[in-house]
């Protein structure tokens, strides 16, 4: 693969950085940097001033069409080359924005499943709203005792008439205190093989018999929640694919939101916050950035962080096939997120006992940013599967190794 631009392409790159650090110093200070630790995740979108920033990003991200570059034209996506969307890609994370404005999981997954396997009616009557983020969407995937066995979900769903009658409850969905629609999975087929008797449905989160509660993380933010579902209905129509043939539909979701979860994270940028870092404070009775040990842990950040650059260039070309993206989207969710976690937890020891300060306490080193970028940094390995069930995949559906 040849990695060097053309003029047109390098032009656009200068529109694009021109337009972005314009637009995110309006709108969240310098460079972004209002936005906190968890910039490129959704775990802060408690905060009704954040939150209120984010919509204003994303209504700008929309009037300038950079929105969902990936999208085909036809739906109101930018129909980009993959170079345009490699340069889209690096120059977001370059100043730690969020990709896909407001509404990442209805541009990067629930979008590109509806365009697949939606009806026309469901692409006419949701991809656009997505796209201005007048409807923002979360996902109702884990329950309590359904998160890495997925299948064995049991919120239920009886078709009634002209509607699904929705029962249990789900957990750890991210968004759900802001958003306008849902992604549900259902059983609805209680006795059929687990894989075999679950439903995807496209649902109203204003429908009565919904309750949200927010849950506080670790970090004090509160992104994901509770939701309970007491004979709520669902049209009939808003089920994607057939009925009790959910699965495929939802594996096609995970594949997407695996492929963001390896792109999104702008660990470059952390990385070189790091060796500022570096370069501001002593280990070891000598200034950091000398120190032997420290010097090769960044030089070892750094060429991952490139190898990780790499692989998310050629993890573009998958899209362009307008196909689900595969397993192999596993190896940069892992990959992302563990060195993700393991840069945070290196900047922990760097800082010693200063890294047990939070945010606003006295001392705090760059107002604490490190230590709240550590406490986020498990949840990442965690959300879309856990790194465990990362390497489950890799060994056996890439791999070919046999079950353990
Ligand atoms: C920040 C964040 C955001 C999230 N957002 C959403 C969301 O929007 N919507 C949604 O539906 N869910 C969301 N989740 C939930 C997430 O998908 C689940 O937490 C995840 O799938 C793990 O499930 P669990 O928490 O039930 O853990 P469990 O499945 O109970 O796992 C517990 C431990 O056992 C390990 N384990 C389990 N099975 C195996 C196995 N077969 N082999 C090896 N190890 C195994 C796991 O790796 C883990 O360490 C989010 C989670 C986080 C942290």
């Amino acid at each position: 693969m040849d990695f060097s631009f053309t003029p047109e392409q390098e032009a656009f790159r200068s529109r694009l950085r021109e337009w972005l650090e314009k637009t995110s110093g309006e709108v969240f200070g310098r460079r972004g940097e209002g936005m906190g630790a968890s910039t490129a995740s959704l775990l802060d979108v408690g905060d009704d001033s954040k939150w209120q920033g984010l919509r204003e990003y994303h209504k700008r991200l929309y009037e300038a069409g950079y929105v969902a570059l990936h999208w085909p034209k036809e739906w109101g996506g930018g129909g980009a080359s993959l170079i345009e969307q490699a340069i889209y890609q690096d120059e977001v994370l370059r100043l730690g924005l969020p990709l896909y404005g407001a509404n990442q999981l209805a541009i990067d997954r629930i979008g590109p499943t509806i365009i697949l396997l939606g009806t026309e009616q469901q692409k006419e009557r949701y991809l656009g709203q997505m796209l201005t983020g007048e409807e923002i969407w979360c996902q109702g995937y884990s329950e309590p005792n359904s998160g890495s066995d997925l299948a064995s979900l049991q919120t239920r769903a009886v078709l009634e008439g002209d509607s699904f009658v929705v029962n249990g409850q789900k957990v750890w969905t991210s968004l759900a205190q802001r958003a306008d629609m849902q992604v549900l999975l259902v059983r609805t087929d209680p006795n059929a093989p687990k894989h075999k008797g679950i439903s995807y449905l496209l649902v109203d989160m204003k429908s009565p018999g919904i309750t949200v509660r927010p849950l506080m993380q670790i970090t004090g933010e509160s992104g994901f929640n509770e939701v309970f579902y007491d004979n709520v209905r669902v049209p009939k129509e808003n089920l994607v694919g057939e009925v009790n043939q959910g699965w495929q539909v939802s594996i096609a979701t995970l594949m997407w939101e695996r492929a963001s979860g390896g792109t999104r994270h702008p660990v470059e940028r952390t990385i070189n916050e790091l060796i500022d870092l570096a370069r501001a404070i002593e280990f070891e009775g000598m200034p950091a950035h000398r120190h032997p040990y420290v010097r090769q842990k960044l030089a070892l950040f750094a060429v991952e962080s490139r190898c990780l650059r790499l692989s998310r260039y050629r993890g573009l070309s998958a899209q362009l096939k307008g196909k689900a993206p595969g397993p192999e989207t596993s190896f940069g969710k892992l990959f992302a997120t563990e060195l993700n976690l393991r840069v945070a937890m290196f900047a922990d020891e760097l800082l010693g006992p200063y890294a047990m300060l939070m945010k606003e306490s006295i001392g705090a080193v760059e107002g604490g940013r490190w230590t709240m970028r550590m406490l986020a940094a498990r949840g990442l390995t965690i959300a879309a599967g856990s790194s465990e069930i990362q390497h489950n995949i890799i060994g056996e559906r890439v791999l070919k190794l046999p079950k353990g």
